[in-house]
């Protein structure tokens, strides 16, 4: 059975079911990182939201096709690339030196993904391979009217287009047509003509182009990309909000100023991860890398859980009480699933109502659904898999439910796992290997070889387990 998923279109501000062009097939673009820094968890909020819906999508029966674009050419890669070459360097050094850095935090990104358990996507382009079609698409814009060259630049003229606007509300009557800027990020009370490309400066790398060596302006590349990898069409874009204007707006301006029809259909955004009022920001210093967090020891899976656990629209704050709450959280669904993967045992204690744990699995389960349905409300899901929790719970204490009900038990968490990547089977029966090698070391200490005790001891340290040895004698784990 194929579920539809409705979700906010920013375009048209409500809430629709995704239609896709292709019955059963979606095509999805996100706007993938600028790498010239570490990610902070900021961006990874965005990340885990898309993660999170392409997730969902497939589960509920989708093909997904997904886009993300590395953003390897921009105004701070060349800051941060540039500044050790000589001011005689020829292209190919600037290139080499750009390509050294981009390279670098664009393997160190996609450890954060796997670290987090982000599907990687199905087309992961850089910018930089994309630039003679960036060039054709401005050369189509030239040939439509849409754009014109200022000393060795090209601008789009936003008045040539009647839905320039259109994504971010803006009123047309505000706007300075005509005027142009340069700058690839700006507010939208100043909604300008904008860059397409840029004629080169000394000190940067620069492509040929029919307008003479330059590079390529931030907005053009995402055309470029998602229309030659998904085409004319595309069901949905995302990213995070900020991206909204001028990013998207720009790209709606750009794709649907050369095709002469709709090019996206669903805009969806994820709001913003916070640190007390304030967006977290590289541009602030106020920001947490993934690597930062986990040398304070914390979990990424919580870290994962915390953001999803929120609903993407709304502003979330980051805290380390949130993290513990998350820790928790999923603590009480790990010892849930390791539960039903036992057999319980009768204990005939008091409990309030006899209650068909079928039943009742059908009602989380249809509940489940119906929440991340409606505009991915993870939240609303999530409860219902703690009523779960604590209907079956009640009932196993009295009556053990039977290896069926259990089993059907596992597959609904198994199911709504696949979406939030957090307590998978491999956990718990990780969780029953360590106990294990724990007790071998308590036995190796108890016959006093304490050599075998070292070896347990490292084996666990490799699997990424830090023991604690308490006063009492008792001896806790941690992922380290
Ligand atoms: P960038 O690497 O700056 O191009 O950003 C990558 C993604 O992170 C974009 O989709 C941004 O919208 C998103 N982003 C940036 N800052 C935040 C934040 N504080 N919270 C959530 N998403 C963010
Ligand atoms: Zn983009």
């Amino acid at each position: 059975m194929r579920r539809t998923l409705s979700l906010f279109n920013t375009l048209t501000r409500r809430i629709e079911p995704v239609v896709p062009v292709l019955a059963g097939q979606v095509s999805l673009y996100t706007c993938g990182p600028t790498v010239y820094n570490y990610a902070h968890i900021g961006n990874l909020r965005t990340f885990l939201f898309q993660d999170l819906l392409k997730r969902t999508l497939r589960a509920a029966g989708h093909e997904v096709r997904h886009c993300m674009n590395i953003t390897d050419v921009e105004d701070k890669i060349i800051r941060d690339s540039q500044g050790t070459l000589p001011a005689d360097a020829t292209n190919e050094a600037r290139h080499g030196a750009m390509k050294a850095l981009t390279d670098r935090f664009t393997a160190i990104f996609l450890e954060d993904l796997d670290t987090l358990r982000v599907q990687q996507a199905d087309f992961l382009p850089k910018a930089t391979a994309y630039v003679p079609h960036m060039i054709r698409l401005i050369q189509d814009l030239e040939a439509k009217g849409l754009a014109y060259v200022r000393e060795g630049s090209v601008y789009y003229r936003i008045a040539g287009l009647p839905q320039y606007g259109c994504l971010a509300h803006l009123d047309r009557e505000g706007m300075q047509m005509g005027a142009s800027v340069d700058a690839d990020e700006y507010e939208r009370d100043s909604a300008t003509d904008f860059v397409l490309w840029k004629a080169t400066k000394p000190g940067e790398p620069w492509w040929d182009s029919p307008w003479g060596p330059g590079r390529p302006g931030w907005h053009i590349e995402c055309s470029a990309m998602g229309m030659e990898l998904l085409g004319d069409r595309i069901d949905i874009h995302s990213g995070g909000v900020d991206l909204i204007f001028p990013h998207h707006e720009n790209e709606i301006a750009q794709s649907e100023g050369c095709l002469g029809h709709r090019w996206v259909n669903h805009w969806v955004h994820g709001e913003f991860l916070m640190v007390e009022g304030q967006k977290m920001a590289k541009s602030l210093g106020n920001f947490f890398t993934l690597r930062d967090l986990v040398a304070k020891g914390v979990d990424p899976i919580a870290l994962r859980y915390a953001i999803q656990s929120n609903h993407y629209r709304k502003v979330l704050n980051f805290s380390f009480e949130g993290l513990r709450a998350a820790e928790n959280a999923l603590k009480r669904i790990r010892a849930f699933r390791k539960r039903m993967e036992g057999e319980g045992a009768a204990g005939g204690g008091p409990w309030k109502e006899a209650i068909d744990p079928r039943v009742r699995l059908e009602r989380a389960r249809e509940a489940f659904w119906a929440a991340m349905a409606d505009d991915l409300n993870t939240p609303e899901a999530l409860a219902s898999i703690f009523t779960l929790i604590n209907d079956l719970n009640a009932q196993d204490d009295h009556a053990a439910l039977t290896r069926e009900e259990r089993d059907a038990t596992l597959a609904f968490l198994d199911e709504a796992n696949d979406m939030f990547a957090a307590w998978p089977r491999e956990e718990a029966s990780l969780d029953a290997a360590v106990e294990a090698l724990i007790e071998a070391r308590k036995a190796a200490k108890f016959a006093k070889d304490w050599a075998l005790a070292d070896r347990v001891r490292d084996q666990l340290r490799a699997m990424g387990i830090v023991l604690e040895d308490r006063k009492d004698g008792s001896t806790g784990w941690r992922r380290g």
